[in-house]
């Protein structure tokens, strides 16, 4: 890669200028400062609805107060968001397979897994249909479910990207469990029944589509405490459900496939194989009908964004520039190594602490922004990203005056800063400014090294694309086979929605204040200039841009 064959002069010429005026180590500190707050045991990992998650929005508005941001929420600079929490009563819940009037049970864990995601209707009995990947992608000529009647009946899927031939933004969005349940819903389907890929075929891109996981990284993996069902979170605010009219929403197993395979001319392990290598999918009628019965538990309740802004000034003063990055993280959950919380500090205190020292970086410089700034800091991002979907929907500016949002989350600063991984970087014209912010520090930006991780759906910004307000995430990259690859996908393995992910981990503070310079410079030029960023025209999410 260029970076390497550079010649060394270049970049030792450059650097020097930058690191004479800026003190990285004292600037790395007190950025850490605000982690050892979010991050300390006492705050039990943030989890919605605690009063340790209470006490992270009141760390960050009195942030707010102190930097003298104004208040930019609904209630000074909070805005209360109301949730809902289902959970399934297990005893209570049942699933069964009828064929030719004999009732054969599925075992809930070993065969089948309910979920509370959806409103799950209290008894429903349908037929079911394979359905394949269940992908509609109009720009690959893909249709898994064309010639299907899925009127009244339950959709199963493979939950895997399929071989369908198109860029990894369409299908990670195409992907998605929402988008994958828009398009059942509106065939008519009343459920699904999603089976986990496995193998090479499926890749962990399934992950982003998967839809009886939280739709943030790691799926249940997030869920600290398996063994016992974990409520389910959602928005309560019924026009922004994305699982509208889902009776049955259920996981299965191989073993549970084998079973609902049976009679319907195909195995499971034949789907299983051609998955593995990749191939379309057969779309079939399955034998019999599937009956569930599902007891939830019903609870509300109320969590918090937080938002403060440093006003514009001359006649852009009312476009905004969110700098955002989620506040909430899992709570207290399965051990692991005697450790039970799950403290979140680099996912993502260090998103929210980025956004504190860029809003005081911002204010100390006396720099006059001509679009105002919000600083955003939301709830409910491990609940599938529901405190910013909540702001984009009831933002608290115009929404068409939103020029853009800058999401920050876990943006890994375990090595020195020489190369930035930006999630969105050919998609919209802020690529080009944070390519020119990077370089005045002699760093270099590059597009996502892992697109099958589908990265740029699987944060908050994703909140703003799908209304069409260009956006960017970020992480420190690295050159392929370089130690700092070693160490980036050690800690996704190792640290990743553990409770390893702590205070005790080694982070580059100094590497993390050059970033916080590059992600102020970057604020400052979409603030002040001109033009409006601006999906690029081949960009597939320009589709969601709407007039004002
Ligand atoms: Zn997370």
């Amino acid at each position: 890669m260029s970076l390497f064959k550079k010649p060394a002069l270049l970049i030792l010429a450059a650097a020097p200028l930058i690191a004479a005026a800026v003190d990285y180590t004292a600037e790395g500190k007190l950025w850490w400062t605000h982690i050892q707050f979010l991050a300390d045991d006492k705050l039990q990992g943030r989890n919605i609805g605690t009063p340790e998650f209470q006490q992270a929005v009141d760390y960050v508005a009195g942030q707010f107060q102190k930097l003298g941001l104004k208040p930019a929420g609904t209630k000074g600079y909070l805005q209360p968001i109301q949730f809902e929490s289902r959970t399934l009563v297990q005893d209570q819940s049942s699933l069964t397979l009828i064929r030719d009037g004999k009732e054969e049970p599925l075992a809930l864990g070993a065969e089948a897994t309910l979920s509370a995601r959806a409103d799950l209707a209290p008894k429903l009995e349908a037929p079911m249909v394979f359905v394949g990947y269940g992908l509609v992608i109009p720009e690959a000529h893909w249709n898994d479910l064309a010639g299907l009647d899925l009127k009244g009946k339950i959709a199963v899927y493979v939950n895997a990207p399929g071989p369908a031939e198109a860029s990894g933004p369409v299908k990670s969005h195409l992907g998605s469990a929402a988008e994958r349940w828009r398009v059942l819903h509106e065939a008519g389907a009343v459920g699904i029944a999603t089976i986990a890929a496995g193998g090479r075929g499926g890749g962990s891109a399934g992950r982003g589509g998967s839809p009886n996981d939280s739709a943030t990284p790691g799926g249940a993996a997030g869920a600290p405490g398996r063994g016992a069902p974990q409520p389910s979170i959602s928005l309560a605010d019924p026009e922004l459900s994305e699982t509208t009219g889902m009776g049955v929403s259920l996981s299965i197993t191989p073993r549970g496939a084998e079973k609902l395979f049976a009679g319907s001319g195909h195995t499971f392990a034949e789907i299983q194989g051609l998955v593995h290598d990749n191939k379309p999918l057969p779309t079939f009628p399955l034998a019999g009908t599937l009956r569930s019965q599902a007891v939830l538990k019903h609870a509300t309740l109320q969590s918090e964004n937080v938002a403060g802004t440093v006003p514009g000034s001359g006649k852009l003063k009312d476009e905004y520039v969110i700098l955002s990055a989620h506040l909430d993280h899992l709570g207290v959950g399965r051990p692991v190594n005697g450790d039970a919380i799950y403290n979140g500090a680099m996912d993502d205190a260090s998103g929210i602490a980025t956004i504190l020292e860029v809003a005081r970086l911002l204010k100390e410089s006396k720099f006059k922004p001509k679009r105002s700034v919000i600083f955003l800091a939301v709830t409910a991002e491990e609940k599938g990203e529901l405190g910013s979907r909540y702001y984009a929907a009831h933002p608290t500016v115009p929404f068409h005056q939103i020029v853009a949002d800058i999401n920050l989350d876990m943006f890994l600063p375990l090595y020195p800063l020489k190369v930035i991984e930006v999630q969105g970087l050919m998609e919209s014209t802020l690529g080009e400014t944070v390519k020119t912010a990077a370089a005045a520090d002699g760093v270099e930006v590059q597009v996502d090294q892992e697109p099958a991780e589908n990265r740029f759906i699987r944060s908050d910004q994703y909140s703003f694309i799908r209304r069409g307000v260009p956006a960017l995430a970020f992480k420190f990259g690295y050159q392929p086979g370089s130690p700092d690859e070693t160490t980036r996908k050690n800690w996704v393995r190792d640290r990743y929605h553990k409770p390893s992910d702590d205070l005790a981990q080694p982070v580059d503070t100094a590497a993390a204040a050059k970033f916080d310079r590059i992600i102020l410079r970057l604020m400052e030029t979409v603030a002040n200039d001109s033009a409006r960023p601006a999906w690029h025209q081949d960009s597939f999410f320009k589709r969601f841009a709407t007039e004002p």
